[in-house]
């Protein structure tokens, strides 16, 4: 028998290791940014054609690289960054693992020119499958472009996978916001399709700030700066009136590289609390930096998901830093400023960290102040069907005992309406319950999930041919979106048109409203606009769901008349009249229950009748 195991060829394992890292256009995007950074350029012009699909270039003015560094350049481990293990606790550079442009040469097309200042000529340098096509000296100025072309084009299978122009298109804009947002001392600019979409001229972190997210943002924002020996928290949050209904604008850097931490975003929005609604996100650029020995180095460097030696210190230090910046601008009446004072005492802040020091710091003040009720994850999301429950529970546990309620709550089909039967006179309680009595006992028809059911039924049918009437603004509104957003809707216009929305795109990521369906109010078209992109983000990442069925059931979500809202007899008559019209009556796209019924005789047993 021959021996069957055979070590795979370098261009075929490249193909496979470059699937970490290179994922799509914007991965790219990201790392040929990362590496200009580090390259020390204060000038980075990034274009792309066809959403990234055919081309991404990256042209800086940094220090270039030597013929030779040139082509390692592409090597996997390839990297000028680090030498040894010990240098990855010190890294300050974007990239360390050299395993990018190895990476990017696996799976496209790359063409690399560069030139460093004491050079006389330049290296041109085309890679195709991982190896050299043509190099050849190449007049040029001081710096590196380096254009990735085609992606995938010898991995069919990935290029496929490949989503839509727009929104490949979304994920590069992010991509690039999240570079140029933490240099603001280096000049971006980004142009698509030869469309300019940015250009950056170096400034302030605060004019940075309001070039890519908007004018809207000029003196609404906030100055965040706390300086400690342990951490530093540098930035701008928005003013509450700038609070969105949508989580667009809200950016955490951590030694200057975007992290997402849905730990630290919980500090900013308790900073914020009893300032802004509860649905409304406040805006956010913060900068925490600190020494990189206080990060796990063990983090893939293309996870945007950071380690913290000590998380709950930072918490504690974002949420101070932020209540006291919107102190300063006296915008918040009262403070608490306890929280200010253990962290200056801690032995974390004033000296540096040991493990005796890190041991005893988790038993002091600070640490006990965090229990279970301030941290994200352990907060309870409610349940209609609990709270529900509840409110049956109260009352009848005190009258009767040791009966089985849930066989009282059956949701549904025995014993639903038809249209013809439902009664003229409805009742209404809580602002949130319909009762209506039928022959058999009654029904308890929850308002909101009700609506739910009858909005997203008729968005269906509106597509399939009913489209829904579009009633004209008579003073058209025009709306401002972060970037991404705006690709957002601009990818979602078409089938909003059928649901009775007329948009019109207004160039720089604005849009007018011309006309909504006609049981959006005017005046709420903004509003009604933010809430949906929202909700739509929300199911973004719910890869089972269409596009149009991510709009359908975010849009019912969001149009859909709240708990709290009292209804009038017609109003209640027509809920009703359309939620048994419905295909599926009992239940929200979703799965909650729209209405339970209860049983006469199921009663008359409880009460011993
Ligand atoms: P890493 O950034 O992790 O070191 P990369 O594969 O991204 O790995 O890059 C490999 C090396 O190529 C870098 O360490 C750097 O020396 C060099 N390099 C890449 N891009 C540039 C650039 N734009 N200018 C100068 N040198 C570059
Ligand atoms: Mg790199």
């Amino acid at each position: 028998m021959p021996d069957i195991i055979q070590l795979l060829p370098d261009n075929i394992a490249n193909q496979i290791a470059a699937g970490e890292v290179i994922q799509r256009p914007a991965s790219a995007v990201k790392e040929l940014l990362e590496n200009a950074v580090d390259a020390g350029a204060d000038e980075i012009k990034l274009i792309i054609n066809d959403a990234g699909k055919a081309l991404v270039q990256v042209t800086d003015n940094g220090k270039g690289m030597s013929e030779t560094d040139a082509r390692m350049a592409f090597e996997r481990h390839a990297t000028s960054k680090i030498r040894n293990i010990e240098d990855l606790f010190r890294i300050k550079t974007m990239g360390f693992r050299g395993e990018a442009l190895a990476s990017i040469a696996a799976v496209a097309q790359v063409e690399l020119k560069s030139k460093r200042a004491d050079d006389v000529a330049g290296v041109y340098i085309e890679i195709e499958n991982s190896q050299v096509k043509l190099q050849e000296p190449f007049a040029m100025q001081t710096g590196t472009s380096i254009a990735m072309k085609n992606l995938f084009f010898n991995v069919p299978a990935r290029r496929n996978f490949l989503k839509s122009n727009p929104s490949e298109l979304r994920h590069i804009v992010e991509e690039f916001i999240r570079v140029a947002m933490s240099f603001p001392e280096i000049f971006f600019s980004f142009t698509s399709g030869g469309q300019q979409v940015f250009h950056l001229e170096k400034g302030s972190l605060k004019q940075r700030i309001v070039q890519i997210l908007g004018n809207n943002y000029n003196s609404k924002l906030v100055s965040v700066q706390e300086h400690t020996d342990y951490l530093d928290i540098i930035g701008f949050v928005g003013k509450p009136e700038t609070a969105k209904k949508t989580r667009g604008d809200q950016y955490f850097f951590v030694n200057n590289r975007f992290i997402k931490s849905a730990y630290l975003n919980h500090a900013v929005m308790k900073a914020f609390s009893d300032m802004i609604p509860k649905d409304s996100y406040p805006m956010y650029a913060l900068f925490i930096n600190l020494d990189p020995a206080q990060l796990d180095i063990n983090v893939h460097p293309t996870k945007q998901e950071i380690k913290f030696e000590d998380e709950r210190i930072v918490y504690a230090f974002v949420e101070s830093a932020v209540k006291h910046a919107l102190a300063q601008f006296s915008i918040t009446p009262t403070l608490d400023f306890d929280l200010d004072a253990s962290i200056q005492n801690l032995d974390a802040v004033s000296k540096p960290f040991t493990d005796e020091q890190r041991s005893s710091t988790s038993a002091s003040s600070l640490f006990n102040t965090f229990t279970k009720k301030n941290q994200a994850h352990f907060i309870e999301s409610k349940s209609e069907l609990k709270h529900w429950r509840d409110f049956y529970e109260k009352p009848a546990s005190t009258l009767i005992s040791g009966t089985d309620l849930s066989l009282a709550i059956r949701p549904l089909h025995e014993q639903g309406l038809t249209r013809d039967f439902i009664p003229d006179r409805l009742i209404q309680i809580h602002q949130a319950y319909i009762v209506v009595e039928t022959d058999r006992g009654y029904l308890l028809i929850n308002q909101q999930n009700a609506h739910e059911r009858v909005l997203y039924e008729r968005f269906n049918y509106a597509v399939s041919g009913r489209p829904i009437a579009t009633q004209r603004s008579l003073f058209p509104v025009s709306i401002d979106l972060a970037a991404q957003d705006a690709v957002l809707l601009s990818e979602l216009m078409p089938d909003l048109l059928q649901l009775g929305f007329l948009l019109e795109p207004f160039g720089n990521n604005s849009f007018v409203v011309q006309g909504t369906p006609a049981d959006v109010s005017q005046g709420n078209e903004r509003n009604a606009i933010e809430k949906m992109i929202e909700q739509y983000k929300h199911f973004s990442t719910d890869l089972k769901f269409s596009k149009r069925e991510k709009l359908f059931r975010s849009l019912a979500i969001q149009q859909c008349i709240r708990s709290g809202t009292s209804l009038s007899q017609k109003e209640m008559n027509s809920l009703l009249t359309d939620l048994f019209a419905c295909e599926i009556p009992n239940s929200t796209p979703n799965g909650k229950p729209t209405y339970m019924s209860f049983k006469k005789d199921e009663m008359d047993k409880m009460f011993g009748r």
